[in-house]
């Protein structure tokens, strides 16, 4: 299908679509509206499954939105471009991205921060800024988007400023991972805890955003990279990535701070939690050395957990950051994380551990559930 004749036109296309929390997506086929205004219609050739979809989609801790298209992590080429749209045109190679990059707010302005005040994430909408509506039907029933992204689908109607725009000669197969988390490890060590050359870095929880923090650390030439985990299973796929000790806290009896303390003689320079755990993030604090350690929070905390520690731990000159999306604004810097990628600096085929056609989509939610391999790249095209 050549992207002129379709433009301004319905799409009717396949689609796995979420009716109900917790049942099997089915796939069905939609009709997607043409893009509106500042939006752009994107063909999706290659999405991935990451935690954020398995959570919505459970619906547990939050308000069901249903039926619903999930998916946020992928890679595709722009099908056709809604009015206003300048920077991008059809045929364009990007990744879709969750949050996203106005350029015009103050967030979008300031060097520091990439948390645009018109894009950044919204678990709770279901529809386009534009006019309030969804751009996805079956037989006229709306189906709702997911962070502004919905990649389980053929094609899918996103906001110019949650597109990467790529160079085209990228795999879109293997770069569709630094769509979401693989970005948020690898940008919360190399912008955030930016460890020097030689230094010890610990990682919390390695799973895929861990073991991104780990590649970052790896990157960055670090000496020495502690890998934390309460599951030793996770050890193995560890060394890949040049995890060189490992630590499981219900080895010891005593906490595992002190722990990394004995280690490393007095404590870690950098540390990133990845977990989501609270008692994991007061560790990944404790354990950085006093007078320069910095520790970077990447884990999504339970809604009534409180960070706790004694402000003598601040005042020896340790210092504790947060970070969204690893501090990366998807616009402006992910081209050149994908650039990282082509120049051979970092490495993504090891995380990606299974690879499935889009017709077996509900096998990448069962690996994940059963916290099998890292990415399962799903093929939309088979
Ligand atoms: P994952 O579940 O694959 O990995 C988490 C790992 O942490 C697991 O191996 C688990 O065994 C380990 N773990 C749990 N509690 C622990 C503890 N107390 N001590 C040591 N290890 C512990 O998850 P993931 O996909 O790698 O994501 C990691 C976290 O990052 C999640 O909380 C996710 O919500 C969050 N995340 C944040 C952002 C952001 O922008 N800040 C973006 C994406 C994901
Ligand atoms: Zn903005």
């Amino acid at each position: 299908m050549s992207s002129s004749s379709t433009a301004g036109q319905v799409i009717r296309c396949k689609a796995a679509v979420a009716w109900e929390a917790g049942k099997p997506l089915v796939m069905e086929e939609v009709e997607v509206a043409p893009p509106q205004a500042m939006e752009v219609r994107l063909k999706i050739l290659f999405t991935s499954l990451c935690h954020t979809d398995v959570y919505f989609w459970e619906a547990k801790g939050q308000t069901p939105l249903f039926p619903r298209i999930f998916g946020h992590e992928a890679g595709g080429i722009v099908e056709s471009v809604g009015e206003g749209v300048t920077d991008l045109k059809p045929g364009d190679h990007v990744l879709p991205v969750f949050t996203g990059e106005c350029k015009e707010c103050r967030h979008c302005k300031s060097e520091e921060s990439n948390m645009c005040d018109l894009l950044r994430i919204n678990t709770d909408r279901g529809v386009m800024l534009n006019d309030g509506k969804s751009r996805f039907s079956i037989n006229g029933q709306p189906i709702y988007h997911f962070v502004g992204t919905s990649t389980f689908s053929e094609y899918t109607v996103v906001h110019v400023g949650c597109v990467a725009k790529i160079n085209p000669a990228a795999p879109l197969d293997k770069v569709c991972v630094l769509s979401c988390g693989i970005s948020t490890g690898l940008g919360a060590t190399l912008n955030v805890a930016k460890p020097k050359k030689g230094s010890t870095v610990a990682v919390f929880g390695l799973g895929a955003v861990g073991l991104a923090a780990a590649e970052g650390a790896r990157i960055s030439g670090a000496s020495r990279i502690i890998g934390i985990d309460l599951n030793a299973k996770r050890f193995d796929e560890a060394k890949k990535f040049g995890v060189t000790d490992f630590v499981n806290p219900k080895d010891h009896d005593k906490p595992v701070q002190e722990v990394l303390a004995e280690m490393t003689n007095g404590g870690v320079d950098r540390s990133i939690e990845c977990t989501g755990s609270i008692n994991a993030m007061i560790s990944a604090f404790e354990c950085v050395h006093d007078g320069w350690g910095v520790a970077v929070l990447v884990g999504v905390p339970n809604k009534d957990d409180a960070f706790k520690t004694h402000p003598m731990n601040i005042l020896n000159e340790r210092t504790i950051k947060g970070t969204f999306f690893g501090n990366y604004k998807p616009r402006s810097d992910l081209p050149s994380v994908v650039e990282k990628y082509m120049n051979k600096e970092l490495e993504l085929e090891k995380f990606i551990t299974h690879e499935v056609s889009f017709s077996e989509i509900n096998k990448a939610f069962e690996y994940m559930l059963r916290g099998d391999g890292l990415r399962c790249i799903i093929r939309m095209d088979a």
